[in-house]
């Protein structure tokens, strides 16, 4: 073994040897990956090999798509065959809420390209002779199905040779049977990893240890969210009717799922392979693998696979007349939502994560390729926050990771909802007035681990949601919340919002080097600023209030806390200028509403009128008996009032005082939801939705928030490029006309007249106040013009759209000012 590489992989499983090959690729022949064992000696030996292309999530169904496309061509650039069986998929519909999913799912395969069919049950018949399709009694009956006619099965081992041909022919080392023990900081900043074959330094590390993610993350000194819950699957004999379908000519099945009965069934030599995601498959490993599991498998567990094996009997009669071979049981890594940690590790400079992949056959070309691209080029090549491995925070304890991943397993196969909240493990993180909230009415959700209310049940009205596609039953309940906010007053509690306090006596020059905007120079100015990647893509967003000389307050996304602290951290020049995460010290109420300056002006005796307190300007002020609040005049729903950012003591005080000086305006709260409706009213921008680092803020439209004559800043050259070739897309807010039930909610296709598609929409929902149904999308700049006509895809049926005014709600942000 060489002493020193320039990256060090740590893993010998698929993703592993993909990263290393993808960084083979890129030109990167100084690499060098370690395997304790030998190759696929973990998870990856025993996996199905099925690569199902169906993701509800643009990027992962990009990462799966490339991974497909790449197996596809490995046999002719390697000279190693990998066994893909291209049979397509089928993915069956016993309900109208699975074929709305289905539906939904279309819009993010059309915007990234992957070929799909809805079929009818007589084509389910035609593709799949062996299916019952119901009778509605026992078998339920099927009302259609999603057909993804290129995929289908790999084998898995082959799939991992065939990378390392690649790696290897590019300059790649391999060292089997080398552990990793214990890793180190060298004096000049590179790691020192201590092996059971002796040491090696590197300039980056990527972890892609499959199960022992947790205990390599402990060498770090970091706490990987990833636990491995069991997974089985059955291996059956030859099936006589499956036999003599082939002989007859018959073409290999498409891999069939049933997705309300939670099982997928292949072929396999002539028998079958039938894996179900069962409730109450256990997590393992919480504490690290054992030295003695090695290639070892679980016990099969029949009992937890009884009721979707008869599920499938019924389905697949054929299957009846079969012996069971093999029970396969093997830990299967996890992460709370399901989606891999692909990207830097938090608080280490040049150590990379690649682990927490439950459908690593899948993403493990995919994963390789941007990860490659990542640690090359700096940044990934397209916007990888939904698994970044930062979205995740401190609070993800071994309990909660645990009883999540055990719920997101068995929920696998279930609709996903978009209103969909997940039960387990909750509540976590709460604000102080979190029972108050409950006591009225509240419908929670939870977002990086917090507890938010995203709408409000009035009394003898259930608190609870019916998870639904379409318009439900909190509809016109979020609609009086908006309205509320438009007409007289409403709070919303965004206490999750993240919070840094930026001081020193090079606190501007730095931040302002870190934003595309002018960071505000006035004390008591604020500013919306956005920190941009070195390709011009938006990184961030952030609110930044100049407090005092030296001082600022800098509030961004609550799901971003660790995603911004990290790049924050990251950036921190030696010395003048401290950084502190104060999320948890001070909580957030919003009091917005024509009537807000009446309520919050018997609360405090800070002048709140415009000559005092301008639009986008902040104080210190007291309220009520609060000291110490920092009265932000912004707010993320378009109306008169202000963000109250308090020392945390005080909110409990600060809710009564402000519910009592409100009753006599008739002040109630409002959720998540009616925020949603209202700020597309106003066309503002959600980082991580509308805002990625897919898009300039010249693309999004955010030209007032960049100022290119300041100096320099990250992401400035991007910029003058896009200026000077012109910009590929452009921001628009747009009304669906005619819509039935079903407003649009992001990830949907835009077309021109023509029938061609010129765009996507990222966000959608129902106006209240204006009553239109409303998207924000990017579309090819010369269908941006407003008037314009486009055309929209939801679930399934083609709606006219048109292209409004930027803030279609009061442009001239007359409320805003009042
Ligand atoms: C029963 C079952 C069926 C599955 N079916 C499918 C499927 O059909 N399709 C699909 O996409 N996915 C499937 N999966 C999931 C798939 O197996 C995994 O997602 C994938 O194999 C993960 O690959 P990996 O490289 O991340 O991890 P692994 O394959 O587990 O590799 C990690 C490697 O890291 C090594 N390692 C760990 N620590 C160290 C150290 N300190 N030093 C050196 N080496 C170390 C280990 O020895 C191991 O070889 C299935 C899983 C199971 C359990």
């Amino acid at each position: 073994m060489k002493s020193h590489a320039r990256v060090v992989v740590i893993g010998g499983g698929v993703v592993g040897v993909s990263t290393l090959y993808h960084l083979a690729l890129k030109g990167w022949s100084d690499v060098v990956l370690l395997e304790r064992s030998e190759l696929t000696a973990g998870s990856t030996w025993h996996a199905a090999g099925l690569l199902p292309l169906f993701n509800m999530s643009y990027t992962v169904g990009q990462l799966h798509k490339y991974s497909v496309d790449l197996y596809k061509r490995l046999p002719e650039q390697t000279g190693q065959d990998v066994s893909f069986h291209v049979t397509g998929n089928l993915r069956l519909a016993t309900c109208k809420a699975r074929m709305d999913e289905y539906l939904k799912y279309c819009g993010t395969a059309n915007t990234i390209g992957v070929p799909f069919r809805v079929i009818g049950p007589q084509e389910v018949r035609e593709l799949w002779p062996l299916v019952d399709l119901g009778n509605g009694r026992d078998t339920p009956a099927i009302t259609g199905a999603l057909y993804h006619p290129d995929d289908g099965h790999i084998a898995p081992a082959d799939l991992t040779m065939a990378l390392r041909k690649g790696a290897r022919a590019r300059g790649a080392q391999i060292h089997e049977q080398t552990e990793v023990t214990a890793v180190a900081r060298t004096a000049s900043g590179e790691w020192r990893l201590t092996t059971n074959q002796g040491e090696i330094t590197a300039e980056h590390v990527v972890c892609a240890t499959g199960n022992y993610a947790r205990q390599t993350g402990r060498m770090f000194g970091i706490n990987v969210p990833s636990i491995p819950v069991e997974h089985q699957y059955i291996v059956y004999d030859e099936s006589p009717e499956l036999k003599a379908y082939r002989q007859a000519g018959g073409r290999e099945l498409a891999v069939l799922r049933e997705s309300d009965q939670s099982y997928y069934l292949r072929e396999e030599r002539m028998g079958w392979i039938l894996g179900p995601y069962e409730a109450g498959a256990p997590a393992r490993f919480a504490d690290g693998v054992p030295d003695w599991f090695g290639k070892s498998l679980f016990e099969g567990d029949l009992e937890r696979l009884l009721p979707h094996v008869e599920a499938a009997q019924r389905r697949v009669p054929a299957l009846a007349n079969c012996g069971i071979k093999d029970i396969v049981n093997g830990p299967i890594a996890y992460t709370p939502d399901g989606s891999p940690l692909i990207g830097p590790a938090w608080g280490h400079r040049n150590l990379w994560l690649n682990e927490g992949h439950s459908f690593g056959i899948t993403a493990a070309g995919g994963s390789g390729w941007q990860l490659a691209e990542w640690i090359v080029e700096g940044e990934p090549g397209i916007d990888m926050m939904a698994v970044d491995p930062r979205r995740y925070g401190p609070y993800t304890s071994k309990r909660y990771v645990v009883a999540k991943n055990e719920e997101t397993y068995r929920n696998v196969f279930v609709i996903h909802f978009p209103d969909e909240e997940r039960a387990d493990a909750r509540p976590a993180k709460t604000s102080p007035i979190y029972d108050k909230l409950k006591r009225m009415g509240a419908v929670f959700g939870q977002r990086y681990g917090w507890e938010r209310a995203n709408w409000f049940a009035p009394p003898g009205v259930p608190a609870e949601d019916q998870w639904s596609f379409r318009r439900s039953n909190y509809f016109q309940h979020v609609g009086n919340e908006a309205r509320r906010l438009r007409e007289h007053v409403g709070m919303i509690d965004l206490t999750p919002f993240t919070k840094h306090e930026v001081t020193g006596p090079g606190a501007e020059a730095w931040l302002d080097g870190l934003v595309a905007n002018k960071v505000p120079t006035k004390i008591g100015r604020i500013a919306l600023c956005h920190a941009l990647t070195s390709r011009g893509g938006i990184r961030s967003e952030f609110t930044i209030t100049k407090v005092a000389e030296g001082h600022f307050y800098v509030v961004s996304a609550g799901a971003a806390e660790r995603y911004d602290a990290d790049y924050l951290q990251k950036q921190l020049p030696a010395q003048g200028v401290t950084l502190r995460n104060i999320t948890t010290s001070r909580g957030c109420f919003v009091v917005a509403g024509p009537r807000s300056r009446e309520v919050l002006a018997k609360l405090t005796d800070t002048p709140l009128d415009n000559a005092a307190f301008p639009w986008l300007t902040g104080q210190v002020a007291e309220v009520g008996l609060a000291t110490d609040v920092y009265l932000l005049r912004v707010n993320f729903v378009g109306a008169l009032g202000w963000e109250l950012h308090f020392p945390i003591e005080y909110a409990h005080h600060l809710f009564d005082a402000i519910f009592a000086a409100g009753a006599e305006f008739g002040i109630g709260m409002a959720g998540m939801r009616a925020m949603e409706s209202l700020r597309l009213e106003k066309s503002y921008r959600m980082w991580g939705t509308d805002l990625s680092p897919d898009y300039t803020p010249f693309e999004a439209g955010l030209d007032r928030f960049v100022r290119m004559n300041k100096g320099a800043f990250i992401g400035k050259e991007a910029l003058e490029r896009q200026l000077a070739a012109g910009v590929p897309h452009r921001f628009v807010t747009f009304e669906v006309h005619d819509v039935g039930d079903a407003d649009p909610l992001g990830n949907e296709p835009l077309f021109d007249a023509a029938g061609r598609i010129v765009g996507r929409a990222t966000a959608g929902y129902y106006g209240h106040a204006l009553g239109k149904s409303l998207g924000l999308g990017y579309v090819k700049p010369e269908h941006a013009a407003v008037g314009g006509e486009l055309q929209i895809e939801i679930l399934g049926e083609r709606r006219k759209a048109t292209v409004l005014v930027d803030s279609p709600y009061d442009p001239e942000n007359k409320d805003l000012r009042a």
